[in-house]
């Protein structure tokens, strides 16, 4: 049993960056999710559906690293989610080229019997009513309930992505959807705007420029490591949020503080991410490369200075 609830796509990606492109390869929020909670050694549970062509080894390897299936409907006769993307030159912006829901469509989630008493929740990148589902059908009010989303939602599903909303702790969205959501231009308006529809702690990820943890009068601000190469953005940032939650998890303390280094873990674990096209650095990722890269984001972000008045 996992203390951890996965909502998000399992999904088949093709990829476009200036560096090559890719066929349909393994993507989706949950899953970028789920490798970064394996990743600091968090069990989860994926809540999601995929259809009759989707490969039984991706599915085996989510399990071999403690990532459980259980929660993952087939669909045999209909066809995997599937996105294609192309990047642009400064690898920041992006253009959707598809969005094929096929079995989200009708997904109705069923969480698994014994992930009903989770005490985390993330809620990844899917329709906001599915996100609403899945914490109607938990037996208790999770300690803490993580929400991404994307600005697909926003223009599709506003009303029910309010509503959805009003039951979460943390947002984690990008700056441009911050905007949208709120109608303001400045992130720090935006992000009171954005407490008031329920979320208390907001997350604004600037892709490389970092992101921001706002909270009451507080904020927080965190860099993206400086990095040599960058091939492939897809996924960052549902494996920045899989990283936060999943050091939360890991602590178990829901505190500000906390939330501080949380940002960290899940700064780091997105710098991997982006080195190789889609889940393949994530996969391959060792604990001590994750150590390593932790000294480097302590040394970009310290230093000395003496205040005088
Ligand atoms: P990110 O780069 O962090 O925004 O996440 C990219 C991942 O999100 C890809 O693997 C896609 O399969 C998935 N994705 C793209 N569009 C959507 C959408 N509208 N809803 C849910 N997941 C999506």
């Amino acid at each position: 049993m996992s203390n951890l609830i996965i909502v998000g796509t399992v999904a088949f990606d093709a990829i476009e960056t200036p560096f090559g492109k890719t066929d349909k390869i393994l993507g989706g929020s949950a899953t970028y999710i789920g490798l970064a909670a394996s990743k600091l050694e968090i069990p989860s549970t994926i809540v999601s559906v995929v259809g009759g062509d989707f490969p039984k080894e991706y599915l085996e390897n989510l399990e071999k690293r403690n990532i459980s299936t259980q929660g993952i409907e087939i669909v045999k006769e209909g066809k995997t989610f599937f996105w294609s993307g192309k990047y642009h030159n400064d690898m920041n912006s992006r253009d959707t080229l598809v969005t094929e829901l096929n079995v989200l469509e009708t997904f109705e989630p069923k969480v698994p019997e014994d992930s009903k008493n989770a005490e985390f929740v993330i809620l990844g990148n899917l329709h906001p009513l599915v996100q609403m589902s899945v914490l109607q059908q938990m037996r208790q009010k999770p300690k803490l309930v993580v929400l991404d989303t994307m600005n697909f939602w926003m223009d599709v599903a506003m009303p029910e992505l309010k509503e959805v909303l009003k039951k979460v702790d943390v947002i984690t969205i990008n700056d441009g959807e911050a905007r949208q959501l709120s109608g303001e231009y400045s992130l720090t308006k935006a992000a009171k705007k954005i407490y008031e529809m329920g979320p208390k702690y907001v997350v604004i990820k600037k892709g490389e420029h970092g992101a921001l943890l706002y909270h009451k009068e507080d904020v927080f601000f965190a860099p993206a490591l400086p990095l040599e190469e960058v091939f492939d953005p897809t996924g960052a940032g549902d494996t920045f949020a899989g990283g936060f939650i999943s050091h939360i998890v890991k602590s178990n303390d829901i505190s500000f503080e906390n939330m501080k280094r949380a940002i960290i873990y899940g700064s780091n674990l997105a710098s991997f991410c982006v080195e190789k096209f889609g889940t393949q650095r994530m996969e391959e990722l060792s604990s001590t490369e994750m150590i390593e890269r932790l000294k480097e984001f302590k040394k970009l972000t310290q230093y000395e200075i003496t205040i005088t008045q």
